[in-house]
């Protein structure tokens, strides 16, 4: 038997020389293909030294690199799971994960060692440290390593990586993703977005989420193709980067803050072939814009942790501004009613559940949690509604958990959030249902304003009044400098509907 990904990786690979290039800073080439498998070999003699076995989990929670992502390969082909965490959670939080996952090895930056050794020690995991320059004991044993590796066997269902959900409800869970869910969507989105070996991706995103990680990345590796890696997302940097890249994949908040880059003109994008958003819906509004100014329409996909991506406007043929484009081939798509699982007609709105080779295989340890998530027939219930408009393009209107209900009437926040996006002086809203004592939950707009609006509660409230039902009107409107977001770029409601929970209860 193979390496299921890690042959897919193999089978891309560019010859070597100049054309043999996968990573390169903005100072120059820093790893050829020929020094990631030197690299990602010796990692994984490492690995094997440490007593990581193939299904054991590696948890890495260091600061983005070219070193933790020569780990992720070493764990695809030392037949472990690569368990990724944001650097940003603290130890507390740390100690959760890892009396979750009990991996055999623990990887963390130099300077939170004293903060971690406890925690490793606790489940019996062996702990190594990397720093950002690559310093640290992980390296170092790594560079008494032989670089010759016998790939551990792996098959399309073997467990490659578990990431771990944003939680914003509840514990956050771990997708179990197998070597065929991550080489399935890479293979389709090379097909879909048109990647060569001479395409040079713009890497500003972090790694330790599947958008950096495995779209970015893994697309990259499966086209032998290379990327331009920032340490992270910078406008002018990425403005600078356009010089040399082909292709750029972010969130919605970096074309925002791209959009206020002066530098950014239809010269400085002329080399980019194509500009991919996703993770957070992209307002119509800057996609317009970004087109305006550059002369690329942003092509926009969905997907998430559990099934990578789903949907894809087109490469060729419209990519329609607030929608996200059909199903990927071999994706399946429905929309249905979310009481009784019955698909909806064209144009309704209902919950969106997928099925295919990129859907993941559960949760981590979470048996009745992964059965309560997936129909009998197959279909993981995403979380999200949306519907599917008479382009037969997918058009999200935001997560179930996020509709408000209001006296008993359905009010869907992304309706009511593009009204309010439209007034003179919102730069962006969010719009939640919180307690009421009269309607159950109460609707609430949260503006985020430019310093100059002359907009009140009334003054908003009336413009509102002329185009949405009653229903739908926000009872109270806030104003805000910023809304609250993630590292991804997606506004925290939850934390909205904290901030806010007393609202109708005085
Ligand atoms: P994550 O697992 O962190 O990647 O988050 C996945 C969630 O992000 C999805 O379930 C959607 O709610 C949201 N999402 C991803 N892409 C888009 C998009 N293009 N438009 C709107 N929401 C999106």
């Amino acid at each position: 038997m193979s390496n299921h990904l890690f042959d897919q990786f193999r089978t891309a690979m560019p010859g070597s020389g100049p054309e043999g290039v996968l990573i390169e800073t903005p100072d120059g080439p820093v790893l050829s293909y020929d020094g990631m498998l030197d690299m990602s070999g010796r990692l994984a003699n490492l690995l094997v030294e440490e007593g990581v076995e193939p299904g054991d989990r590696v948890a890495v929670q260091v600061e983005k690199s070219v070193e933790a992502l020569l780990l992720y390969l070493a764990c695809v082909r030392a037949g472990a799971a690569f368990l990724p965490l944001n650097p940003a959670y603290t130890d507390v939080e740390l100690e959760y994960f890892l009396q979750d996952a009990e991996p055999k090895l623990v990887v963390t930056d130099p300077g939170r060692v004293k903060g971690v050794v406890d925690l490793a020690y606790a489940v019996k995991a062996t702990l190594l440290t990397l720093g950002t320059d690559g310093q640290g004991s992980l390296m170092a044993g790594a560079a008494e390593q032989v670089p010759e590796f016998e790939d551990v066997a792996r098959g399309p269902d073997d467990l490659a990586a578990i990431l771990y959900t944003s939680g914003t409800t509840g514990r956050s869970k771990g997708a179990m993703l197998s070597h065929e869910n991550l080489a399935s969507n890479a293979r389709v989105l090379v097909e879909a977005w048109r990647f060569t070996p001479d395409d040079v991706l713009i890497h500003a995103l972090p790694i330790f989420h599947t958008h950096g990680l495995f779209v970015a990345t893994n697309t990259v590796l499966s086209a032998g193709a290379s990327m331009l890696f920032l340490p992270r997302f910078d406008a002018a940097a990425v403005v600078r980067a356009m010089g040399r890249g082909t292709v750029m994949m972010g969130v919605p908040t970096y074309y925002v803050r791209l959009l206020q880059e002066p530098g950014l003109t239809r010269e400085a994008a002329a080399g980019m072939r194509l500009f991919v958003s996703g993770s957070a819906p992209l307002l119509a509004e800057t996609h317009r814009v970004f087109q305006e100014r550059t002369g690329h329409a942003i092509l926009e996909r969905y997907g998430m942790t559990e099934t990578n991506m789903n949907t894809s406007n087109p490469y060729d043929g419209p990519r329609i501004p607030g929608t996200v484009g059909p199903a990927l081939p071999g994706v399946e798509l429905r929309i249905v009613d979310q009481e009784s699982g019955r698909p909806v007609r064209d144009g309704e709105i209902g919950m969106i559940e997928v099925k295919g080779p990129n859907v993941f295989k559960g949760y981590w340890r979470m048996p009745e949690k992964t059965k309560a998530e997936f129909r009998e027939d197959g279909f993981f219930i995403t979380g999200d509604l949306g519907l599917i408009d008479g382009h037969g393009h997918v058009q999200i209107v935001g997560r179930g958990k996020d509709l408000v209900i209001s006296g008993g009437f359905n009010v869907y926040p992304k309706e009511v959030e593009a009204e309010l996006d439209r007034l003179d002086g919102v730069i962006e809203s969010a719009v939640i249902g919180v307690p009421h004592p009269d309607f159950g939950e109460g609707v609430v707009a949260v503006l985020a304003v430019e310093e100059d609006h002359k907009l009140t509660e009334d003054v908003v409230i009336a413009a509102l009044a002329q185009r949405l039902a009653r229903y739908k009107l926000p009872k109270r409107v806030r104003f805000v400098a910023e809304l609250p977001r993630n590292t991804m770029g997606k506004v925290q409601k939850n934390r909205l509907r904290e901030d806010y929970k007393s609202l109708f209860s005085a």
